[in-house]
């Protein structure tokens, strides 16, 4: 791998300003053709200390703000960004992978949100009960609840920071960020974006670095009150268990591995596209992404040779490069580890249909590329099957009927998204009902949309983003009872 060093950044935005971190340098990679691009130093635990300090500092000018005034400065800084997208997209497709196509859809999405929660600023209403007793009124109050640590992985380095920064700012806290150590360019630009757009100094900061020691010392440090983290299950339970200190509230949102049940009534057109399109979007790298389809026998040859055709189909290649359907992995151990389940998969049993290996064009050799793959029928206690498959590999299950489908939809550790398909009312209802995940998209693709709440149940995390009920894990609540005596 040769390195040429083009970008360099102190690493972190800080009380309105570039701040230069006091660790090791941290090499970025272009996954598209293996070389490091840049450095930037790592963010050490005084440099946590910095921004927790100018968070803290904001914290009593920010939250003493209308809540409609602070959504009218974020709305304003959001605007701004915008104006820069273009700027944004190839810094984030090279430092990411994904294709110019997905990190222009995935900084709509991060401007989207920022400016959803603009408008809920506005719409914010609280709670009165009258009469509790004869003369007596309850309201219940709404705190922010000071500096909030936001740890976001590489797969969605924008969207991810927004479905934490937005309603966290809206309630009136500050923020200071981790990036993945991988990621951070795209983040820092962004902030200094928001901070040119109007957002006042110390509101929102970001360090760079890597989790074990910028992220460990920014969970750890006593003044941070909640910690939002998106990232897989073990992180994610370790921070549970650093967070246990100080009490400090966390949201999580894990690791998942989505089911998606197709019946023999189904759109099968629709639910072929809707399949590659969840599993093969950012190249699998995505939370909420389609990982086991369990489709009924007498369609199952029928959805299974659409779902391989649009498979082999699909344009690999480098981010950058016009026509690209999908980049890179984000790493070579990424890809690694994708191409390792794939194996030990096929070793056990079941059929692959597409792919299964390293891309076959010369120009991609030196890229993290792994072709989109398909496997038929493995084992149920495969890899594929019971791990989190973070990349462009899809298994299918032949079932019988929609009770099976449900039990093997059931029978995982985790509880993130799911899907149906079908025209029948009963049949979609009982998956509703019926699926342990939370989020169920009948007849639809896995689109997340921020006037809803998500979170996972089981494994995949506690707490839910988007939606107004976002706001809730952001607020304090305190009741207040006015009596009746003078
Ligand atoms: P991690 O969960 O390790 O990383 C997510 C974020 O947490 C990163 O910013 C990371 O920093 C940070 N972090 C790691 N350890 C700590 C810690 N002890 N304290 C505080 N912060 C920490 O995910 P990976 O990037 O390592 O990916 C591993 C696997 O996780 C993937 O293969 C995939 O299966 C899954 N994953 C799932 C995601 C989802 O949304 N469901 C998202 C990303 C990954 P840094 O990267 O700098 O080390």
């Amino acid at each position: 791998m040769s390195t040429e060093t083009i970008i360099t950044h102190a690493g972190a935005f800080v009380d309105g300003q570039e701040h230069a971190n006091g660790g090791d340098p941290l090499p970025i990679t272009d996954p598209g053709t293996g070389r490091t691009f840049a450095e930037v130093p790592g963010g050490t635990e005084v440099d946590i200390a910095v921004a927790v300090g100018a968070a803290a500092r904001a914290f009593s000018d920010w939250s003493a703000l209308a809540v409609s005034k602070r959504g009218e400065i974020l709305g304003r800084a959001a605007r701004h960004t915008e104006q820069h997208l273009d700027e944004l997209i190839p810094l984030l497709t090279r430092e990411q992978g994904k294709t110019l196509r997905d990190a222009r859809i995935e900084l709509n999405k991060a401007i989207d949100t920022l400016l959803h929660y603009v408008g809920l600023s506005k719409a914010l209403r609280g709670v009165h009960t009258p009469n509790l007793d004869p003369g007596v009124d309850g309201i219940v109050l709404r705190r922010p609840l000071g500096v909030v640590a936001a740890i976001v992985p590489w797969n969605f380095p924008t969207t991810l920071l927004c479905n934490k920064l937005a309603p966290a700012l809206v309630a009136g806290n500050t923020v200071v960020a981790k990036p993945a150590a991988t990621t951070p360019l795209t983040t820092l630009r962004f902030a200094e974006l928001l901070a040119e757009g109007g957002l006042p100094p110390g509101v929102f900061n970001v360090v760079t670095g890597s989790g074990a020691v910028t992220g460990r010392a920014l969970v750890t440090h006593p003044q941070i009150r909640k910690v939002a983290f998106t990232g897989s299950t073990p992180v994610g339970e370790q921070i549970m268990a650093l967070a246990a200190r100080g009490t400090k509230r966390v949201t999580l949102e894990l690791g998942g591995s989505d089911p998606m049940i197709i019946c023999d009534d189904a759109d099968l057109g629709a639910a072929a596209s809707a399949a590659s399109m969840g599993r093969f979007y950012n190249c699998g790298q995505a939370c909420l992404a389609i990982k086991r389809v369990y489709v009924f026998e007498s369609v199952a040859d029928d959805i299974i040779e659409q779902i391989t055709a649009k498979a082999k189909r699909l344009r690999v290649g480098r981010g950058d490069v016009k026509g690209s359907q999908m980049g890179p992995l984000h790493t070579a151990a990424q890809r690694d580890e994708v191409a390792g389940q794939v194996h030990r998969t096929l070793a056990m049993g079941g059929r692959l249909t597409a792919g299964g290996g390293p891309v076959e064009d010369p120009e991609l050799v030196d890229g993290f590329f792994y072709a989109p793959t398909v496997v038929v029928d493995p084992p149920h206690d495969a890899p594929m099957a019971t791990e989190e498959v973070f990349g462009p590999a899809l298994p299918i299950w032949r079932v019988k009927d929609l009770d099976e489908a449900i039990e093997c939809a059931n029978a995982s550790q985790f509880g993130l998204g799911s899907s149906v398909w079908t025209r029948d009312l009963h049949r979609a209802r009982q998956a509703a009902e019926r699926i342990e995940a939370g989020y169920t998209w009948i007849n639809s693709p896995t689109k997340v949309y921020d006037e809803l709440p998500f979170g996972g149940w089981k494994s995949s995390g506690y707490g839910k983003e988007h939606g107004q009920e976002a706001l809730d894990y952001y607020t304090e609540t305190k009741s207040v009872v006015f009596g009746s005596g003078s």
